[in-house]
């Protein structure tokens, strides 16, 4: 049965058809109507798209098609007091994927005009002749407000530490120990360190603030990678591998092509990269850079080509960024990416680290439109590997 000959054989109210079914369905936000028994006489694309309803939902009560939260308790209190609310809920669908949805969800109880009010009508109270019922999702604004709560519980927390550290040791100087010379200069030095901390931890947060911006658009321009390692990271990186007897090694492939690049944010990239690895590694351990030439497959088009079967490739450059330090288990890979996620939160710490360094660097690399990934193996070591566009 076509969907408007159901609302069009409900009532009178429903005469201007065409127009209210227009209306129903160009609404982006998902649109329910029920009879007064709750049973479902119409709904539109938006609704269909957003919960994942078929066809087979006409004619069912509207509570057995959406049955979490308190979606039942409400349609029986719009349809039986006749009042129009609103209220927000929460639903899980569990296809195609598992997922949490926000909706905001207005009930507009209808009362259709009669010809002829029985007694029995009457008797039947405000009780709703219909329903409509509007659901507004609003599930990216309760995320998107989640994820800003979580940050700035997370930064709060991080700049506690080093403050209280601060305010704590000047506090005992003041109070005497400046006259100490047994303690004086370790205190001082304390505090040096922790201001260093706060000054990494605001120099990360401007950098991920800068990188998340939508303005933001590095300007990519070839760039050899060779040279970039050789003038800017190369010494930095040894001088810091020294300190550990760490054996810091490059191997290029040779010649290796050109990349696409902004030539800072890439050396933010690998010199982070590297500094984990001997931050993560015992000393006289070792660390690998290696970069050469990949093919990676090009995803395919929707419109399949007639004539090769074979798949397109094209040449990109893959760096890996190889320890044989602490390692990570495989059940952290997913989550090494997240801002302050750190597997030891003890250990980085004391390591000055400020849990936004490889959520910068994923940034970076995606927006070279690269991808970066890690593989590990606890006690054995690590590679952090990523991908650049080679420069044609
Ligand atoms: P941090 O400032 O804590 O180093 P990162 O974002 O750079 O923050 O890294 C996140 C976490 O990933 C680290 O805390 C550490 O647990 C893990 N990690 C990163 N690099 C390595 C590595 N090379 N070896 C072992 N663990 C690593």
């Amino acid at each position: 049965m076509p969907q408007h000959e159901t609302l069009n054989s409900m009532t009178p109210l429903f005469q201007d058809q065409p127009m209210l079914m227009t209306l129903l369905r160009q609404f982006q936000d998902g649109i329910l109507v029920c009879d007064s028994a709750g049973i479902v006489v119409e709904f539109n694309q938006a609704l269909k798209e957003l919960l994942k309803l078929n066809s087979a939902v006409l004619g069912k009560h509207a509570a057995q098609c959406i049955v979490q939260d308190d979606f039942p308790v409400l349609l029986d209190m719009a349809l039986s007091t006749g009042e129009f609310f609103e209220k927000e809920i929460s639903l899980k669908l569990e296809k195609p994927a598992i997922k949490k949805l926000y909706l905001e969800v207005r009930f507009i109880p209808l009362s259709l005009p009669k010809h002829t009010e029985t007694a029995t009508d009457q008797a039947a109270g405000k009780r709703a002749d219909a329903c409509i019922i509007i659901f507004h999702d609003v599930t990216v604004i309760r995320v998107t407000e989640k994820m800003r709560r979580d940050f700035v519980a997370n930064v709060s927390h991080e700049l506690r530490t080093p403050l209280s550290a601060i305010e704590g040791y000047a506090e005992t100087l003041l109070e005497g120990a400046l006259d100490d010379d047994a303690v004086r200069h370790d205190f001082v030095k304390v505090i040096h360190r922790h201001a260093i901390r706060l000054t990494h931890l605001v120099s990360d947060l401007l950098d991920l603030s800068k990188l998340e911006s939508p303005d933001y658009i590095p300007i990519l321009s070839p760039s050899s990678l060779v040279d970039l390692v050789e003038s800017q990271i190369k010494e930095l990186a040894q001088e810091k591998a020294k300190e550990k007897e760490i054996a810091l090694r490059f191997h290029f492939e040779d010649p290796l092509p050109m990349v696409m690049a902004d030539n800072s944010s890439l050396q933010q990239v690998i010199t982070n990269l590297i500094d984990n690895a001997i931050k993560y590694t015992p000393k006289k351990g070792q660390v690998t850079l290696k970069a050469r030439v990949i093919e990676q497959a090009v995803s395919k088009s929707s419109k399949p080509q007639k004539q090769s079967n074979q798949p397109k490739v094209k040449k990109m450059i893959q760096v890996d960024v190889i320890d044989n330090g602490i390692g990570i288990e495989s059940k952290y890979f997913s989550r090494l990416f997240e801002r302050f996620y750190r597997v030891d939160k003890a250990r980085s710490r004391e390591m000055g680290g400020t849990g936004l360094g490889l959520s910068i660097v994923k940034h970076i690399v995606q927006l070279h439109e690269g991808e970066i990934w890690v593989n590990s193996k606890v006690n054995q070591g690590s590679t952090f590997s990523f991908t650049l566009q080679v420069a044609s």
